[in-house]
């Protein structure tokens, strides 16, 4: 059963949002575009990891957290996927390269190499893997569970693999190969029951905390004056809708819409800064009148803090609901 599943990460919410309203020609405009499109392959890794995974329906209790971050001894670790049967927990991690990827062994090394025949060697997933092995045994260990932990690597198969001498401790294998890897997995101790990895699964969720990486202005040290303000058309994609006769009016294609601002309101939270007052949220829209900024701002779902002067809006905190029993 799916406990967790994977919703498009902030950072990349963030980036697209970013590279909306970053000029062509800005200084970290190269560098955003390239994070972007590092950003969309992984998450597209994932979801193609993901669909693989729906195959997987074995007869005994199980069960699959994507995207998990935890924190164990001060640090934060990040599971692409985890898969908790009665035997064993297994962590995957995704990769999707397009380039050829070659791994030798005897040293361990990584090497991209590139449709030019260029080559550059790439951090080890492997050290990876076992350092978030080590942080989910001490995370368990402190709650008083030992059970067996292996690290499973996986590529998509637009990648060109070659594995010279494959790792010994840890499998690699394309996402396809995933469910068949899993049905293979010997369940025959039975250290965790139904009830036990119900109340794990549930238990990683409510200590799960959502990798944020906002504000991006001050992560990409841009100055936030560089950032285009405008309510962007979700129809067209184009900035510059105004407010009239109730709604948002788009001077391009024509669309109208009562809620456009909702979107405006977010990229601010995740490009500019934390708070939000009045003034910032008539800058960003690029509305004249306040009173109708009140207005919006009220419907935005957002918490007001502080009276008069004073006074910004936040975000909600969001609440985390543990997953219902079967
Ligand atoms: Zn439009």
């Amino acid at each position: 059963m799916i406990y967790k599943k994977r919703t498009m990460p902030n950072e990349l919410k963030g980036l697209l949002s970013l590279d909306k309203r970053l000029p062509n020609n800005h200084i970290k405009k190269p560098e955003v575009k390239k994070n972007l499109l590092i950003c969309q392959a992984g998450y597209n890794g994932e979801l193609e990891l993901d669909a693989h995974i729906n195959e997987f329906k074995p007869n005994y209790r199980h069960a699959i957290l994507h995207d998990l971050y935890l924190q164990q001894d001060g640090a934060y670790f990040q599971i692409d996927s985890l898969l908790i049967t009665p035997s064993s927990i297994t962590i995957i991690e995704v990769k999707n390269y397009k380039d050829k990827t070659v791994i030798k062994a005897n040293p361990t090394q990584f090497i991209r190499v590139f449709q030019n025949g260029d080559r550059k060697p790439m951090r080890n997933p492997y050290t990876e893997i076992d350092l978030k092995i080590h942080l989910l045994k001490s995370w368990l260990g402190t709650r008083g569970i030992q059970i067996p932990i292996d690290g499973l690597l996986t590529f998509t198969h637009t990648n060109e693999l070659a594995i010279k001498h494959p790792s010994p401790e840890i499998k690699t294998i394309f996402t396809y190969e995933a469910p068949a890897h899993f049905r293979s997995l010997p369940v025959n101790e039975h250290i965790l029951d139904g009830h036990a990895i119900h109340n794990l699964a549930n238990t990683m969720i409510e200590h799960h905390k959502d990798y944020n990486p906002f504000p991006l202005a001050d992560r990409y040290d841009i100055n936030p004056s560089d950032i285009l303000p405008g309510v962007i058309c979700s129809n067209c994609d184009r900035p510059g809708m105004k407010w009239g006769r109730e709604k948002w009016n788009c001077p391009s294609c024509g669309h109208t819409s009562k809620t456009e601002h909702h979107q405006t309101v977010q990229d601010w939270f995740m490009l500019i800064k934390p708070k939000m007052t009045n003034s910032d949220f008539r800058y960003f829209t690029q509305l004249n009148n306040r009173n109708v900024a009140r207005g919006l701002l009220a419907k935005s779902g957002l918490q007001l803090i502080g009276e008069r002067k004073a006074a910004h809006y936040v975000l909600m905190k969001e609440g985390k609901s543990p997953t219902p029993v079967e």
